[in-house]
């Protein structure tokens, strides 16, 4: 069966604190990442690509891996946009619409730095040259903590700002916080979206419910061989011991 692995990133640029290595990966390792997926065979694939693959059944190219990037940080913009046109790889950014122009308000601990988030001038730019955007609402809240009218606001208003400036449906969301209860689903395609991206880690195939797309977390610090170990096991901790026990199991599981 066809599967297809989804990578979750969100700062591109240099980690200012402990607390960001994980969110926060160097510009220079971001293109290390997708010129080893590339030399490895894997094929980029556009957030559309994906659509029409559960809409139409449209098939995907062997070893299809998605780049989307959360939030709408305004890195994105200086420093993965060059890269991804440098190497041809569409990419999708899911936008918490009520921070465009502004900062990361949402991520109050003291841990992590102020941010500036993308403007809409920026958004246009990458938009007219092959960056997708979709929906992170409008104040990036935890849904699995509210009504379903405000869900539904959310949604709704973060998908129609997009519209309005992009001139484009906005057919894909991703959950903030990968946080949702059993019905948001429900609700996300009540609002007319088609895709939505979780943050549950492994493989998509055929069976999955678009609106539960399952994701690849890439931490900032992630060399390329824990990169290649992830993408080939569909996992987000990728240890040395971790391919060891998978074909010691894999082996134990043939002899016996
Ligand atoms: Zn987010």
């Amino acid at each position: 069966m066809q599967r297809f692995v989804i990578l979750m990133y969100h700062m591109i640029s240099e980690p200012k604190t402990t607390a960001e290595i994980k969110y926060a990966c160097p510009p220079k390792q971001f293109e290390q990442h997708l010129q080893m997926l590339l030399s490895s065979g894997f094929n980029p694939v556009s957030i559309k690509a994906i659509e029409d693959y559960y809409i139409h059944q449209t098939p995907l190219p062997d070893k299809a891996f998605l780049v989307t990037l959360d939030d709408g940080f305004e890195d994105n913009y200086r420093n993965a946009f060059p890269i991804l046109k440098r190497h041809q790889i569409p990419a999708v950014i899911y936008l918490a619409t009520g921070l465009i122009g502004k900062t990361n308000q949402w991520m109050t601990m003291p841990t992590f730095s102020e941010c500036k988030m993308l403007s809409w001038m920026q958004i246009k730019k990458m938009a007219s040259q092959g960056i997708d955007f979709g929906s992170h609402t409008v104040t990036h809240p935890k849904l699995n903590e509210l009504d379903d009218d405000s869900v539904g606001r959310e949604l709704v208003q973060s998908k129609k700002i997009i519209e309005e400036h992009l001139g484009v449906e906005c057919k894909h969301f991703a959950y903030p916080y990968g946080l949702l209860t059993e019905k948001t689903p429900e609700l996300v395609q009540q609002a007319g979206f088609k895709t939505a991206c979780t943050t549950r880690s492994g493989f998509n195939n055929e069976e999955r419910d678009p609106l539960m797309l399952h994701r690849i977390e890439v931490y900032g610090d992630d060399s390329t061989w824990k990169l290649k170990q992830k993408v080939i096991f569909g996992i987000n901790d990728a240890s040395w011991f971790f391919p060891l026990k998978y074909y010691w199991t894999r082996l134990f599981a043939r002899l016996s």
